[in-house]
């Protein structure tokens, strides 16, 4: 009987080390990034440090914050064994790979993407930069430098992706001359809460001061929901489109306890947003409970952390030397 060796998708995903990761990132993707490895997958996470200067003139703390993550990552549930988790700034090759996908994108298709558009809308920077403006592009250079089937992010990623794939065609278009192509076309994989919405109404996001840590305190957690934004219609009820904020809140309740949150909403009754954030407080506080615990006993070993970042950089470069050798080949690069 002949064997053959199991077909092992792989995954790629990132997180910006601009802060510690939140309920947003856990619903979002964290645990779509968890399954899938369990499933036989090789998981892939980008930790963008050159992405922290799109939307800010320094990249501050940034050792501090790449531990950070790290530490979420493991304390979620990421196979650091199996996993390559490694930052932008030690794969000299990937980032090589953005200057033949710069000249495959109009500068008319960078000004479109609405997801750019938003966080120039929130930028702490007067002036827009060109990293800015092409860091879509820089993304694809992440997607496919590892050649990655798929990739689980949350809803403000589909313009993203879908340069990537625009950027895949063109290239294997434009160069793979009728050979087979050089690059699949990854796909997006959405979870069932895309866009988890923060304590202010906005996307819960790192940069914005709106988000719930998964390392936070138990009573961090509870102050912030105190504080967060609902209506003042005093019966609960699950309606996305009319009541965005009280709607994420009852989301937030369904996925902690595995519910529905229609069912949430009429356990609640007339409670009122009181009610309503005691209970969240409660859910998300009883599910992060033994993930906070894991994160806190890893948090005593930078060493690990930094062993687990070192493994995967010499990984990826392995992997992104390869890729471009056969993009600067395909390219007649060849002296
Ligand atoms: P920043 O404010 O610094 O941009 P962020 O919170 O937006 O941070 P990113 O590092 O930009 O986080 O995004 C990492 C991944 O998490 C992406 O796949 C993104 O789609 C997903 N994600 C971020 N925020 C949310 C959210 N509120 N709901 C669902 N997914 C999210
Ligand atoms: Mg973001």
């Amino acid at each position: 009987m002949t064997s053959h060796p199991a077909f092992r998708p792989r995954v790629l995903t990132g997180d910006r080390p601009t802060g510690p990761l939140h309920l947003g990132h856990y619903f979002g993707s964290l645990q779509n990034r968890v399954r899938l490895q369990a499933e036989g997958a090789e998981l892939f996470v980008v930790i963008p440090d050159y992405q922290v200067l799109t939307d800010r003139d320094v990249a501050e703390q940034l050792q501090e914050r790449v531990e950070g993550l790290i530490l979420d990552y493991l304390a979620v549930g990421i196979d650091a064994e199996q996993a390559v988790i490694f930052t932008h700034s030690a794969v000299p090759a990937l980032n090589q790979l953005l200057l033949p996908f710069l000249s495959l994108v109009s500068i008319a298709e960078l000004q479109r993407n609405p997801t750019v558009k938003d966080e120039i809308a929130h930028s702490r920077q007067a002036q827009v930069s060109g990293l800015m403006l092409t860091y879509p592009v820089h993304q694809a250079a992440d997607i496919l430098f590892c050649k990655a089937h798929l990739v689980p992010v949350g809803q403000d990623q589909l313009p993203h992706l879908e340069a990537t794939r625009t950027i895949a065609r063109r290239f294997n278009a434009r160069y793979a001359h009728g050979a087979s192509p050089i690059f699949p076309e990854p796909e997006a994989l959405l979870s069932a809460m895309p866009l988890l919405l923060g304590t202010d109404g906005g996307k819960m996001s790192k940069s914005r001061g709106n988000a719930i840590a998964l390392g936070a305190s138990e009573d961090e957690t509870a102050r912030l929901i105190r504080g967060a934004k609902t209506d003042p219609e005093r019966r609960i009820s699950f309606d996305p489109e009319r009541r965005p904020e009280v709607s994420s809140l009852l989301s937030l309740v369904a996925l902690c306890q595995g519910r529905d949150p229609h069912s949430v909403a009429e356990e609640l009754g007339d409670g009122g947003a009181s009610a309503l954030k005691a209970l969240v407080t409660e859910a998300v506080n009883e599910h992060l409970r033994p993930i906070r615990k894991r994160r806190a006993e890893l948090a005593g070993d930078r060493g690990h952390l930094r062993a687990v970042l070192a493994r995967g950089n010499t990984r990826a470069n392995e992997i992104a030397e390869v890729t471009l050798a056969e993009v600067t080949a395909a390219m007649g690069m060849r002296y």
